[in-house]
């Protein structure tokens, strides 16, 4: 059988952006991730590169109000053979965060709308939401939103850990429900955990190879 072993490797810090003239060339394939504040974004950046405060996870919700840009190679290895891609993995600002005001807001859903929709090397988006809360408006507009631009879309449930098994999978079944799709299509992650990592770096994988 077929050994296969991905991982991310030389993960570093980019930059940080508010507008489009400070995005870093569009030289690599790039792979966000989007959801509410204090859904857990920097923690499973960091969970999926093995490096611990490489995204800065936040105590207070809402401070990541740029754009940050990460630096990386998915290196894939089968049967012993290794091929790297390079990658930018890009930590989007969250939204639904009550207190900032209307206009940070405005202008943070301004410079969201305006990444997503000129940025030529976005290749997938993953769309993060808490397994523990139910899902709003924000979240099916949202996933609409991708659809409407033809920009691939990964549902994936955060903080797994925080439920027992079975509440897991009455959750997913929700989850499902609400977004019409398969459960398989939603990916159940854990950053404390590693729960789903494996899912993920694959997901990552198959955006990257084609
Ligand atoms: P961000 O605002 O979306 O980037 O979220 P952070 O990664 O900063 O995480 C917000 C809070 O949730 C922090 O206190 C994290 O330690 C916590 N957190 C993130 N992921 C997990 C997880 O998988 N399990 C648990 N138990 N806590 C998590």
């Amino acid at each position: 059988m077929e050994r296969r072993d991905i991982a991310l490797i030389n993960p570093k810090y980019l930059t940080s952006a508010v507008e489009a003239k400070q995005y870093p060339c569009e030289e690599r394939p790039e792979i966000a991730f989007l959801g509410r504040s204090n859904v857990g974004k920097s923690s499973l950046i960091n969970s999926l590169c093995n490096q611990r405060g490489l995204a800065k996870v936040s105590g207070a919700p809402g401070k990541t109000r740029t754009i940050n840009f990460f630096t990386g190679e998915l290196r894939e290895r089968v049967d012993g053979e290794s091929t790297r891609h390079p990658v930018y993995l890009v930590d989007l600002p969250g939204y639904g965060f009550a207190q900032v005001s209307q206009a940070e807001r405005k202008r943070i859903d301004a410079m969201l709308y305006d990444y997503c929709t000129t940025r030529s090397t976005l290749k997938t988006v993953f769309l993060l939401m808490d397994i523990r809360r139910d899902p709003a408006e924000i979240e099916l507009q949202t996933l609409q939103f991708f659809r409407e631009h033809n920009i691939p879309a990964v549902l994936t449930a955060t903080k797994a850990d925080k439920l027992s098994k079975n509440e897991q999978a009455t959750q997913l079944l929700a989850l499902a429900s609400f977004f019409e799709c398969s459960k398989d299509e939603i990916i159940v992650t854990s950053a404390t955990k590693k729960t789903g990592r494996e899912k993920l770096l694959q997901h990552l994988s198959a955006c990257l190879s084609v």
